[in-house]
């Protein structure tokens, strides 16, 4: 048996919204992967959920369509042992009405026999949330069961607080799984591994060998046909409060006190409560040229397309050194990247090329990491350029990546929380957050294909964005 397959207890996933968007591209393509690696329990059903009628066979068909447009494709197997796998419980879930869902619940409990796991995996649009925590109390499912929440988890520091209120209300914090697929990056993960498992890191992650922290994540696509959600999120909170703040605190967190899944997401979560609040004049907001011609948005929008923002951490370790985070639609490349920019060696008896000394992790796909450093030239004389060293997570020997949402449901299935936010981490991420909704800055207009206004340049002064501009 494969040694990090999911434990014996039979288990019953049940996928709210499982024929919605998310569910399509993401959550159905994740749980086939985990069919195709043997990382799913021996025993299991999944169970869609939605307030039509869907029939048992519609929902195989509909799943291995999706199969077939977002892969693995479900001829590549093991199709015919996961469809006999999937159930749906139409007529919505509510706490008035269950719909057909405990019935179907009580059936595959039968046939799977003897103790069950209950997972609920809400793919709905957040302000489906509070509405199903009730149901799932009311209905008796919530006792011993884990709980998945899409991101966004609060949509404003108010509604935050009454979501939160709610799923206490319901579920014990130990039950509470809200996802942030950017913690479960390949990459993202090697932030902690990289610092902690190689002294070289390890005894310069601080402000004496650190003089600046990165992290960049342009897109170059458009708001694809999810008009209506983006406009009103635009990026501040799509991705600077939730991702980016996320990573950051996996680059600032204190060393956890052991690599248990507890202790890291205490690490993680803890050192949020040093992000000083955001500084509107060290935020900037921006918007592409022909954003309000796009079918869906409203003509007067002013929502951000684009946000960069220089954050500072108060503790001791990183006191005096700038975390820029910047992230924008409609931009003139696609990445995602973490730099920790070294500083200059103190009295260097030569003149030192200012662009090298960086430790870079690429987020993006298996992920890489990349070391800049000076070297020299090799001739003759004492000429120093800057080379690049890297290492793609992928072809590292024996490399069985995990697409993040695999990774994650992954974790759910065997009950290990280290990659998935906490409130008490997200309560302060608001705390952060909240002078720039106080006192948000006007948006200001970007060329499509740029990197977005000139004056979030300023915010790296007296540096500059690794990636440009
Ligand atoms: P969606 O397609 O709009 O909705 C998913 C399903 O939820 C719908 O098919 C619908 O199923 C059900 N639903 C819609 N409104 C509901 C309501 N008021 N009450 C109960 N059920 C409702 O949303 P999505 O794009 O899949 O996103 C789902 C979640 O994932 C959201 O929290 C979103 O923020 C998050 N997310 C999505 C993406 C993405 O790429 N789509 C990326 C990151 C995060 P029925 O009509 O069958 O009930």
């Amino acid at each position: 048996m494969n040694p990090l397959a999911a434990p014996g207890t039979p288990v019953v996933f049940v996928l709210f919204g499982g024929t919605g968007d998310l569910a399509k591209r993401m959550v159905i393509p994740a749980f086939f992967t985990l069919a195709q690696q043997k990382l799913l329990p021996e025993n299991y059903m999944l169970i869609g959920n939605g307030r039509g009628d869907v029939s048992h066979d519609d929902f195989r068909k509909h799943v291995h369509d999706v199969l077939r447009a977002f892969g693995p494709a479900p001829d590549q197997g093991p199709w015919d042992d996961f469809s006999s796998r999937l159930r749906f419980a139409g007529g919505g879930f509510d706490v008035d009405d269950p719909g057909r869902l405990l019935d179907v619940i009580t059936g595959a409990r039968a046939d799977l026999g003897g103790d069950t796991q209950l997972i609920h995996y809400f793919a709905v649009p957040p302000v489906a949330f509070p509405g199903l925590t009730a149901a799932l109390g009311e209905h008796g499912l919530a006792a011993g069961s884990r709980v998945v929440y899409e991101k966004p988890f609060g949509t404003s520091p108010e509604n935050f607080r009454a979501l939160d209120a709610a799923v206490h209300g319901v579920l014990d914090e130990s039950q509470v799984y809200r996802i942030d697929h950017f913690l479960g990056k390949e990459a993202t993960q090697d932030l902690h591994v990289l610092r902690f498992a190689n002294s070289l890191f390890a005894g310069a992650w601080n402000n004496r060998h650190i003089k600046a922290v990165q992290i960049d994540a342009p897109e170059t696509l458009d708001i694809d046909d999810r008009a209506g959600f983006y406009d009103a999120t635009g990026a501040m909170l799509d991705m600077l409060i939730t991702h980016l703040f996320q990573v950051a605190a996996e680059v600032a967190m204190e060393p956890p006190a052991s690599m248990s899944a507890d202790d890291l997401q205490s690490a993680r979560e803890e050192v949020i409560a040093c992000f000083r609040p955001l500084d509107p004049t060290e935020v900037v907001l921006g918007q592409y040229q022909g954003y309000l011609d796009v079918p869906g948005i409203a003509a007067d929008s002013t929502t951000d397309t684009f946000v960069a923002a220089r954050m500072w951490v108060d503790n001791d370790r990183w006191r005096g050194v700038p975390f820029l985070m910047r992230t924008g639609k409609r931009m003139t490349g696609s990445t995602q990247r973490v730099s920790i920019v070294l500083s200059e060696p103190v009295d260097a008896p030569f003149d030192i090329p200012t662009d090298g000394g960086v430790l870079t992790l690429s987020l993006a796909g298996t992920g890489a990491v990349e070391l800049s450093m000076i070297v020299k030239k090799p001739g003759p004389g004492l000429e120093l350029t800057t080379s690049d060293a890297s290492i793609v997570l992928g072809d590292v020997e024996g490399s069985d990546a995990l697409q993040p949402y695999v990774r994650l449901i992954h974790d759910v299935l065997i009950g290990d929380r280290s990659l998935f936010t906490r409130p008490d981490g997200l309560a302060h991420a608001w705390d952060v957050l909240q002078p720039v909704l106080d006192r948000r800055p006007a948006v200001q207009p970007y060329p499509q294909g740029s990197w977005g206004p000139e004056a979030a340049g300023e915010l790296a002064t007296p540096d500059r964005w690794l990636l440009g501009q």
